[in-house]
């Protein structure tokens, strides 16, 4: 049997540490490969330098990361703010999906603080559909053989852009990784100050610990991650993660 393949594609770099790193860690021990991709390349991730001199420092701390999990890194060739829908940036996310060919795709909710992730949500969701397809372009990578199975992370703070609670279908807990997901976000060294000056979150690591804990306590365990599963026709619907981490899904 192949080694199933899991793809966090995230939108700019740290998405996937923060909200999906200790599953990927999880899918790792039982034998997966992990592969990291985001569409944006963190080009507003500094105060300091320029666009292009930030992302090179961002995609080698995303390659850091993926390193943790023995994975590779690729980056979509989308830059913050700047993501829409467009055919060159749906070509470049089809072709991230065609080089991983994976079972498994996590991407963005479809609704989220930023237009940023909502955008990664369609494009993600579209390359899935379309990668296997082979007359829909793409610029290196062949067409695979399947729709891979497609999931959400949760959304920033676990609410949509009105307040509401982000919809939930399965936790998954955590908290026998929390040190590698702490290791994989700390990769993300540059952003511990850039969050500092913009935000004013001071504790990078806190934070995600904070968001990790409250999904914890919804789930009755003390850390956990937060899931949906995309249903629409043509995506498969049985709950592969689910399947995977028996152990470690809650359904609540
Ligand atoms: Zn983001």
């Amino acid at each position: 049997m192949n080694t199933p393949t899991v793809l966090a594609f995230g939108c700019h770099p740290d998405d996937v540490e923060f909200t999906c790193a200790g599953t990927l860690a999880l899918l790792k021990n039982a034998g997966w490969a992990v592969h990291l991709a985001t569409v944006a390349g963190g080009e507003c991730g500094s105060v300091e330098l320029g666009r292009e001199a930030i992302r090179d420092v961002r995609l080698k701390e995303c390659a850091d990361s993926a390193a943790v999990l023995g994975g590779e890194f690729t980056w979509a060739g989308g830059e913050d703010l700047e993501l829409e829908f467009s055919a060159e940036l749906r070509a470049g996310v089809v072709d991230v999906i065609r080089k991983a060919a994976p079972d498994v795709v996590i991407t963005q909710p479809p609704f989220d603080y930023m237009i940023d992730h909502e955008e990664t949500s369609k494009l993600v969701r579209h390359a899935c559909f379309g990668a296997p397809i082979p007359n829909v372009p793409s610029p290196k990578y062949p067409h695979i053989e399947k729709v891979p199975h497609l999931y959400y992370t949760d959304a920033m703070d676990s609410v949509d852009i009105f307040g509401r609670p982000a919809p939930v279908h399965f936790y998954v807990d955590i908290t026998s990784v929390m040190d590698v997901k702490e290791k994989m976000l700390a990769c993300h060294a540059s952003q511990r100050e850039w969050l500092r000056a913009h935000h004013g979150i001071d504790e990078y690591i806190e934070h995600m610990r904070r968001q990790s804990a409250e999904r914890g306590k919804r789930a009755g365990v003390e850390y956990a991650e937060a899931f949906m599963q995309h249903l629409g026709h043509g995506h498969p619907h049985d709950n592969i993660i689910a399947e995977a981490l028996k152990d470690y899904v809650v359904f609540v």
